[in-house]
């Protein structure tokens, strides 16, 4: 399991990208001390430090059904809780806004924290409050998440509810928020966006983007991923796409297995989901971890997910593919990457395909550096 840890720590940066769902962030708020090893969940930061982890970019992601408060404020508090770990760690952990403190707190052997947000609700229609989060320090925004905004339609909504949608694609404010990202020099991820709005967005922005984590279409055919034709424009365009470890992203085959296997086990898990409080993300991953022994035959191998790094590689060019995970946003990973501390089989791994030690050290972070540099200039 140490296989390649070195090169995930000599210099290059290597990040990874946390889901949403009950991430980390969301542990952080339920009062939950990730400073410390967990019983629970995929990350903490001691697993982040024993993955070889120099990086972490924390989802700022503000669930769209709760409407008790404004999705402003819960982003601002998600951000606190964010600082509040930081400053409780000082010798353990440090927050980035640039390239530049990026580099400084690696060099200084610190825990590098960095924000992002998923889903451009918490901004609703107004740049200010862009302006305030970019203030903030967080350095990329999906533009949405599987909600659309008034601005930009969801991957989710383009498919399910395409008749039903007043318009897809960016509005005319919509593309003032990429052009406005562009300016501040925060990161546009395309993640989560409908094809109609990708397109859009690849003809207004002038600064690479991100697919912060989407897989492989050509193998997979999830409708978050992307296909053939969207990740020669991300390469044209200079920018990385971050893989992501889902089970259904990734393998063609794994719905129809997971649906299979909750028909034959139904009784037990109605009876399980029945015993939990908490939303369908939480019985999901309390259910998959009381059904391991049962889910272990289908979870995608090792491999599986390999063959998407190496797909968009070989199609697009190793500058333009990194690790993108969805950790602590998955209920089911992969075998060989169960939480952080498996990621150094993915050095092993791509080393073992041939890929040279230069080309790991791109996909572990420096692909990812060199956007957000680019992005930074002015
Ligand atoms: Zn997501």
């Amino acid at each position: 399991m140490n296989w390649g840890r070195q090169y995930l720590l000599i210099g290059a940066t290597s990040l990874v990208l946390l889901g949403p769902y009950n991430d980390v962030v969301q542990r952080v708020l339920a009062g939950e001390d990730i400073s410390k090893r967990t019983r629970h969940g995929q990350s903490d930061l001691p697993r982040f430090r024993e993955g070889g982890l120099d990086v972490e970019v924390f989802s700022i992601w503000v669930p769209p059904e709760k409407k008790s408060r404004p999705y402003f404020d819960q982003a601002d508090e998600q951000i606190d809780s964010i600082e509040s770990l930081v400053r409780r760690n000082p010798g353990q952990a440090g927050l980035a806004h640039s390239s530049g403190d990026l580099e400084r707190l690696v060099k200084d052997g610190k825990f590098v924290a960095m924000l992002g947000m998923e889903g451009g609700h918490p901004i609703s229609n107004d740049l200010h409050r862009l302006e305030h989060f970019y203030r903030r320090g967080v350095r990329y925004m999906t533009l949405t998440w599987n909600n659309s905004t008034d601005w930009a339609t969801s991957a989710k909504d383009e498919s399910d509810r395409a008749a039903r949608l007043p318009r897809k694609g960016l509005s005319p404010f919509g593309k003032r928020v990429v052009r406005r990202m562009n300016e501040l020099g925060m990161m546009v991820d395309i993640s989560h966006v409908g094809e109609r709005t990708f397109w859009d967005v690849m003809k207004v922005t002038k600064k690479p983007v991100i697919a912060s984590h989407s897989s492989a279409w050509a193998l997979s055919h999830h409708r978050r991923n992307l296909k053939d034709n969207q990740l020669r424009a991300i390469a044209k365009n200079g920018g990385v796409v971050f893989i992501n470890f889902a089970p259904w992203f990734i393998d063609s085959g794994y719905t129809a297995k997971e649906t299979a296997l909750q028909e034959r086990y139904k009784a037990r898990i109605d009876s399980i989901r029945k015993s939990i409080k908490g939303d369908d993300f939480i019985k999901d991953q309390f259910t998959a971890e009381a059904l391991r022994v049962e889910y272990e035959p289908i979870r995608p191998t090792l491999a599986t997910l390999i063959d998407h790094f190496d797909y968009v590689a070989k199609l697009i060019g190793v500058d333009h593919v990194g690790i993108g995970s969805d950790f602590d946003g998955i209920p089911v990973t992969p075998r060989g990457m169960d939480d952080v501390t498996y990621l150094p089989n993915i050095t092993r791994e791509l080393l073992r395909r041939g890929y040279s030690e230069g080309d790991v050290r791109k996909i572990l972070g420096e692909n990812f550096l060199r956007v957000l540099r680019e992005v930074e200039r002015h």
